[in-house]
Formats: structure tokens, C-alpha cells, sequence
């Protein structure tokens, strides 16, 4: 190499030569593209053979998706810059036309909802909104004979456990793709490949990262169905970046110590909040008093998850907003998964983008908050919420 300054200054120290160590963390490989000596070696790498370009492959996100795709209990992973991305990728992955009829649950998570309105009405698709908890539901799916179901195997906010199963060979009879959000049980409470569906779908930015500081997302099924997501990912470019993805990937090292402390916290402070007079209502698949307590029990191996959701006796949304601003351990913020306790009003985050009406069918009234419970001790979890409700109803 020439030893002139500036290109020493370019090029010095940029590959470690003769060693043979193995870093325990992985490094993080921020470069957006690689060379090769050989033009036989590049000319494979851009088949995908090798990491030449970071919008085709990445070091980072392909270990974060060997990872996801080991808990998930599926054949591989791909990852994307946000659990939307995801949504999105598997709706566009099914190239659906005009007149096609896309199922997805009514009572989930209302920017999906959105998400999916929007995407079905520039492409001529019948979008049909089903409780998937009701009895009735694959009977439904079998009638509706759709090319793509969509569930949320918790949902997002009032915590109903749709029996996968039951969805699967519903979906299978009228050969329907079936996707499942797993973002609440996180892949340690359900694996939703292994019950049945084509897609397990994360957010990781909540439970699999843990702790904030990373947006992501997450579909995993096998390498054939992941095909076509990986082929239009490398065109659309929603890919997940190297901080992004060795931050997830060392949140999901203690994914499984964390979301068991996170569901018996849960399930003390559901506890906690049923035994208040101040409650209307605990939901929590874990209470037996919960109407999918028994499904529950089958589909989320792993135990009952770490969200909680309650409505406040009486309250309206200026008082779920005082109750925000009383909590005192705990945090108001719109999202969950994290070490510490995350509050939130369901019907002005989470339900924002569903319309009042979408949101009275789905049964999301204005005094339902849903907790994220953290590693805090339960009780003072449970103190601090009991407090915060009281000073909040004292009006
Ligand atoms: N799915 C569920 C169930 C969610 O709760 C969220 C976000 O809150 C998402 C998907 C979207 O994930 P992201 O914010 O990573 O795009």
C-alpha cells in the first residue's frame, strides 16, 4: 500500500491480519458495502453468496434472524426496519387482486388496521374485520374464502387469545396464507409456525429487544414462503440496520429470563388490580375469569405474557389522563416490552388510528389502560398503578 498520507489515512487499520480469536459479542459491521480481490467472488456475493451490499444481506441482521428464526421454531427469518415493515411486507408478499378478501382481526392493534385499509383499497381488496376469538370464526374464514388471514395471537389492547390452531385448518381448508402477530407473547409464550401458521410475525422492537433503544421486525416460516419477502425486501430496502440489530440481538440473550419474570409480575399485579374496588374489569389470558382462559392455556406454551390491561370504574379519558400523569414508578408511553413499567390509554394511542366506531365493536372504551409490567418488584408495580388510580378518580 502507498505510504502517502491520505491514502493511509483511508485505508490503515481497516482489516485485522493473523488473528485467530473469535469475538464472544459479535462486531458491529456498519459498513454498507464490501470488496473482493476476486471479480469471480464479487460477482457471487451479488447472488447473494457473500455480505457485498447491506441492502441484500447484512452480518448484523442475518445473526439476529439465525436467532429469531431458533426461537421462533422456524426454518429461517427475515428481518425488516420496524414490525410494519413486516405487516406490510407480508401483505404485499401475497399479490393479491382486485376482489380478494384479506381477514384480519377486529379487536387488534389499530395501526395495522390502518395499515391494511390502506394497502387493501389501492389494490381493489375486500378487507373483513372478524372477532378470530369467536367460535364462529374459522366456520367464518371457510365462508369468506380468503387469500390471506391475518391474527394477533394477544391482542392488541384487550389481551383476547384467538385459538391458532383452530384459524390454521380453517385457513388451510380454503388454502388462505395465515400470518400471526406474535409481538405480545413474543416467541417465548407462542410459537406460531409450530400451531400452524405460514408467518409468525414480530414486532422486536418490544419484548425480543427489551429494552427501547431499537426499532424492528420480524417474519419467520420457512425458507420457501420466505422467498418472495427476502427477493421484494432487497428491492424496497426496509431493511433493519447493524446498531438496530446487535442491540435486538442482545436484548433477545435474555428474552427468556426476562419474559418469565415479565408474566409472573403480570399475573401478581393482575391479581393486585381484580381485588380493587376501584377496577371495573381485569383482562389478563391468565385470570380464570378471562373468556380465552382456556385457550390460553393451549396456545401460549410459555405462560401468559407480561401485559395486563384494565378499565378504571367510571373514568372517562380526562381521567385515564390524570392517572397517566399520577403514576409515579411506572411510565406513560405508548409501547411495551421494556424493563420498566410502560403505561398507556388505549382508545388515544394504541386504537388512535381505528374510527370511534371500529373501536366500539372491538370493545376499547375510553377507560381501558394497558400496562407493560416490568422487572420491578410486583408489588410496588401494583402499588404504584392502585395509587395513581385513586389520585386520578379523587377529581
Ligand atoms: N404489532 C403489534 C401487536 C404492535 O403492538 C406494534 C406496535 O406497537 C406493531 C406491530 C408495530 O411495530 P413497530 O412499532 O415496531 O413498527
Amino acid at each position: 500500500m502507498s505510504t502517502k498520507r491520505k491514502t493511509v489515512a483511508v485505508h490503515a487499520g481497516s482489516q485485522l491480519t493473523g488473528s485467530k480469536s473469535q469475538p464472544v459479542v459479535p462486531p458491529i459491521h456498519v459498513s454498507a458495502v464490501s470488496f473482493f480481490d476476486s471479480s469471480d467472488e464479487l460477482d457471487e456475493a451479488l447472488d447473494g453468496k457473500d455480505y457485498v451490499y447491506s441492502r441484500i444481506a447484512a452480518p448484523n441482521a442475518a445473526l439476529l434472524e439465525e436467532a429469531v428464526a431458533a426461537l421462533e421454531g422456524a426454518e429461517a427469518c427475515v428481518a425488516y426496519a420496524s414490525g410494519m415493515a413486516a405487516l406490510k411486507a407480508v401483505f404485499e408478499a401475497q399479490n393479491l387482486k382486485a376482489g380478494d378478501v384479506v381477514v384480519m382481526s377486529s379487536d387488534g392493534y389499530g395501526v395495522t388496521r390502518s395499515l391494511y385499509k390502506n394497502l387493501a383499497a389501492r389494490a381493489g381488496v375486500r378487507i373483513e374485520a372478524l372477532m378470530l376469538t369467536d367460535a364462529a370464526a374459522p366456520e367464518r374464514i371457510v365462508a369468506l374464502r380468503p387469500k390471506l388471514v391475518l391474527a394477533e395471537s394477544v391482542t392488541n389492547p384487550l389481551l383476547r387469545v384467538p385459538d391458532i390452531r383452530a384459524l390454521a385448518r380453517a385457513s388451510r381448508e380454503v388454502g388462505a396464507a395465515l400470518a400471526v402477530d406474535a409481538t405480545f407473547p413474543s416467541p417465548y409464550g407462542q410459537r406460531s409456525c409450530e400451531l400452524g401458521a405460514d408467518y409468525a410475525i414480530q414486532s422486536t422492537t418490544k419484548w425480543l429487544n427489551g429494552h427501547s433503544d431499537a426499532l424492528g421486525g420480524s417474519v419467520s416460516g420457512t425458507k420457501e414462503k420466505l422467498a418472495p419477502l427476502r427477493a421484494a425486501r432487497l428491492l424496497g430496502g426496509e431493511v433493519l440496520g447493524p446498531f438496530e440489530a446487535w442491540l435486538t440481538l442482545r436484548g433477545v440473550r435474555t428474552l427468556p429470563i426476562r419474559m418469565k419474570a415479565h408474566c409472573e409480575h403480570a399475573a401478581h399485579v393482575a391479581k393486585r388490580l381484580s381485588e380493587s374496588s376501584l377496577i371495573e374489569r381485569v383482562h389478563y389470558p391468565g385470570l380464570p375469569n378471562h373468556p380465552d382462559h382456556a385457550v390460553a392455556k393451549q396456545v401460549l406454551e410459555g405462560g401468559f405474557g407480561g401485559m395486563v390491561a384494565f378499565d378504571i370504574k367510571g373514568a372517562g379519558r380526562p381521567d385515564c389522563f390524570r392517572f397517566l400523569e399520577a403514576v409515579k414508578l411506572a411510565r406513560a408511553a405508548p409501547s411495551l416490552g421494556d424493563v420498566c413499567t410502560l403505561v398507556m390509554h388505549a382508545a388515544s394511542a394504541s386504537a388512535r388510528r381505528m374510527t370511534p366506531e371500529e373501536r366500539q365493536a372491538a370493545g376499547i372504551g375510553e377507560s381501558l389502560i394497558r400496562v407493560s409490567v416490568g422487572l420491578e418488584d410486583p408489588d410496588d408495580i401494583a402499588d404504584d398503578l392502585l395509587a395513581a388510580v385513586s389520585e386520578a378518580m379523587k377529581r
